[in-house]
């Protein structure tokens, strides 16, 4: 699997475009971003690997995760995906709390729901949807052989706020422990917003995922 990260948006959200070095088949997970320029650099990606985008995927439905969605599909015509839980993000209603975050959300909606367990295959390459909610009620990770996308419920030393409309702690450490915490070591973590790590390295140095029965309590 190929893969391009593209730091984007007011708020440097990781959008990352992925594709099946074979079939060039390829998926794009939260494009972030409401400028031109931005989203030209991803669509180059696109034409200069003469990619054939086959989803656009969004770990969850808050602004800085969707906001680009319309540019892609206008310029690729793949449908969007996102966990039913979160797809009223991408309605009237969405955008007007968008407006909120000072972000101007153009976002078409979903073509189609994700949930727990769902595969997405592009060309060779397959990538199990974990539900992990807790920052956002449909927020999801999309497990590989190799990496996991985190969207902003686990990020390098720390994990995504629950004090948005519809986040909950408890949801969050549950998602970490029983979906993300169990996933082999060294999956590399590539999270909505910042670095990336490794389960492992995440296990042993974020606090959030120590002691989780306490945290639990
Ligand atoms: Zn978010
Ligand atoms: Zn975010």
């Amino acid at each position: 699997m190929q893969m391009r990260t593209f730091i984007v948006g007011s708020v440097l959200t990781n959008c990352y475009v992925l594709w099946c070095e074979k079939t060039r088949e390829a998926i794009v997970i939260d494009p972030g971003f409401n400028r031109q320029d931005e989203a030209e650099k991803v669509l180059d990606t696109i034409r200069e690997n003469a990619l054939s985008v086959k989803f656009i995927v969004n770990t969850h439905g808050h602004p800085d995760h969707i906001c680009g969605n319309g540019i892609i599909k206008k310029a690729t015509d793949a449908p969007i995906l996102i966990h039913e839980l979160d797809a009223e993000m991408l309605t009237q209603e969405g955008r007007r709390r968008g407006m909120t975050f000072g972000i101007r959300v153009v976002s078409p909606v979903a073509d189609s729901f994700l949930k727990d367990g769902d595969v997405i295959e592009f060309g060779k390459i397959a990538l199990r949807v974990l539900h992990t909610p807790g920052h956002s009620p449909g927020s999801i990770s999309l497990v590989g052989k190799r990496h996991v996308f985190t969207g902003d419920t686990l990020f390098a030393g720390s994990i995504g706020r629950v004090d948005l409309s519809g986040g909950s702690s408890r949801d969050i450490m549950q998602s970490l422990k029983e979906k993300l915490a169990v996933l082999l070591g060294d999956l590399t973590v590539c999270p909505g917003h910042g670095p990336k790590s490794t389960i492992e390295k995440e296990k042993r140095y974020n606090p959030f995922l120590q002691n989780f029965d306490a945290s639990l309590l």
